[in-house]
């Protein structure tokens, strides 16, 4: 290690990716410094994963009180306060994050609170206190992407929603990602009037096609009102905002939600001071070992050209650690079929590859598709159903792609992940016994 710096490694940003890089790199023995602007922990714990699912675990009651009466159930007087939810989810994240500060403080790891920008290649300001490593990691993580129209301040991003401090009656939510049908459900839930604006359809499109039209018409089922195919002209603000679409519609509503997708959190970094490859989405671009142009500096996680989620930036952050700093063998990821889910309502989950785009990859596929009404809502007299879909590549008879949209997709996608991983074939699906009585029973005997 060289003596010259302050630092073997200096990590630029307290979230997934760059806490779990630090602590593995200090348990290996290096010298470690990170920085972080805001707190710790990052989007996910702050303002991402972590209180949606709060959120959603809030809205998903609703629903429930109404079907609990087909069981017997009489639920009356129900009364929802903002305010405690917000409060509790306040108290639980602060909680956080003092675990996060607490895990870097015991494995050895120097803090800095504060913003660090590139001063040179070896050094970075935090504070106005100059810091000198020998390598660096950037996993300062994406921040929302801003829409450009008239009355676009108007707008709040997903960042906002977790400090609102009221309950908004109507809400237009600008776009058809992972963020917007996630509060899609969230505020349905908790009794908004919805309105999804999304410029082309179906939902969600990168999605199994089919899966991604079964969202889309469940979501409309439950009164969500879509407008596809259209984008926001403008906004003006009266009493309430007025939204504008280009197809003449006019909705009024007490906040917009703005969900048009991420970007790289480089500003103020001093990207000026120093050259790192970057795409035209500002992304920084890094290779197999995570290395940017500049092979002293790393980056992992949003801030990079790879895959944004918080689990891969977390066992990114770990490889390169163990790869930089480590002497036994490194922290194994298998990056070709992440499972993951949107916790939009049905909840979607879904590993491997869509019905398209194992047709754009050549393989011969064949598909098993299931929909049907899950056994809750018999009593419950809920309208709702659940998809399930298999693709299978008819040459080795391998499962190469599993979706859900349904109830607890997402807890049953992460056992299909692991046979995905192993080669599961559509005869090893066939030949495992169903519990019964389940919906994943279905992923076992779709003929
Ligand atoms: P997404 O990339 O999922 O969706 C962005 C949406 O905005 C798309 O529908 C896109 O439309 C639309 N859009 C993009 N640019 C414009 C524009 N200029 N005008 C109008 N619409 C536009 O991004 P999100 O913001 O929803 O989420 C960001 C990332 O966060 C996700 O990619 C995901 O990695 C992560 N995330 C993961 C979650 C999970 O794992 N459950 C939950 C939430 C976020 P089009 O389809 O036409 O491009």
């Amino acid at each position: 290690m060289s003596h010259d710096f302050d630092y073997d490694y200096f990590v630029i940003g307290g979230g997934s990716g760059g806490v779990r890089s630090s602590r593995i790199a200090a348990a290996h023995g290096a010298k470690v410094g990170i920085a972080e602007g805001k707190h710790w922990g990052g989007t996910c714990v702050n303002v991402g994963c972590v209180p949606k699912k709060f959120f959603t675990y809030a809205a998903d009651y609703r629903p429930s009180f109404d079907d609990a009466e087909g069981y017997g159930w009489r639920a009356e007087n129900i009364s929802f306060d903002w305010q405690k939810l917000i409060n509790n989810k306040n108290t639980e994240i602060k909680r956080l994050n003092a675990i996060y500060d607490d895990l870097l403080g015991n494995a050895g790891v120097t803090r800095y609170e504060g913003y660090a920008a590139f001063k040179n290649a070896h050094t970075v300001i935090v504070n106005g206190e100059e810091i000198t490593a020998n390598k660096f990691l950037i996993a300062v993580g994406g921040t929302p992407r801003s829409p450009f129209y008239e009355g676009a301040e108007y707008t709040h991003n997903s960042d906002d929603m977790f400090a609102l401090p009221t309950l908004p009656k109507r809400i237009v939510i600008e776009g058809g990602g992972y963020i917007a049908v996630e509060f899609a459900h969230i505020f349905h839930g908790l009794g908004c009037d919805v309105t999804i604006t999304y410029r082309k359809a179906p939902l969600i499109k990168s999605f199994d096609t089919d899966i991604a039209q079964f969202l889309t018409s469940e979501m409309e089922k439950q009164g969500i009102t879509l407008k596809l195919k259209t984008n926001i002209e403008k906004i003006e603000k009266n009493e309430s905002l007025s939204v504008t679409l280009d197809n003449g519609d006019v909705i009024d509503c007490d906040v917009v939600l703005s969900a048009i997708g991420r970007i790289p959190h480089t500003n103020n970094l001093g990207l000026e001071n120093i050259t790192l490859d970057q795409t035209s989405n500002e992304q920084i671009k890094i290779n197999d070992d995570y290395q940017t142009s500049m092979p002293h500096i790393y980056a992992v996680g949003d801030v990079s050209n790879k895959i944004n989620l918080t689990p891969v930036a977390i066992a990114e952050g770990h490889i390169l650690a163990d790869r930089l700093f480590g002497t036994s063998e490194e922290r194994q990821a298998n990056f070709d079929n992440i499972p993951t889910a949107v916790f939009s309502n049905p909840q979607i989950g879904t590993v491997g590859l869509s019905e398209e785009q194992a047709r754009d990859k050549g393989y011969d596929a064949k598909t098993y598709q299931s929909t049907f009404k899950p056994m809750r809502h018999a009593l419950s007299g809920r309208d709702e159903k659940t998809m399930m879909k298999l693709v299978i590549d008819i040459k080795t008879d391998k499962v190469i792609g599993a979706h859900m949209c349904g109830a607890d997709a997402a807890e049953m996608m992460q056992g299909i992940g692991i046979a995905l991983q192993c080669g599961a074939t559509k005869a090893d699906f066939n030949r495992t016994i169903g519990i019964h009585p389940t919906s994943a029973e279905e992923f076992v005997t779709m003929k």
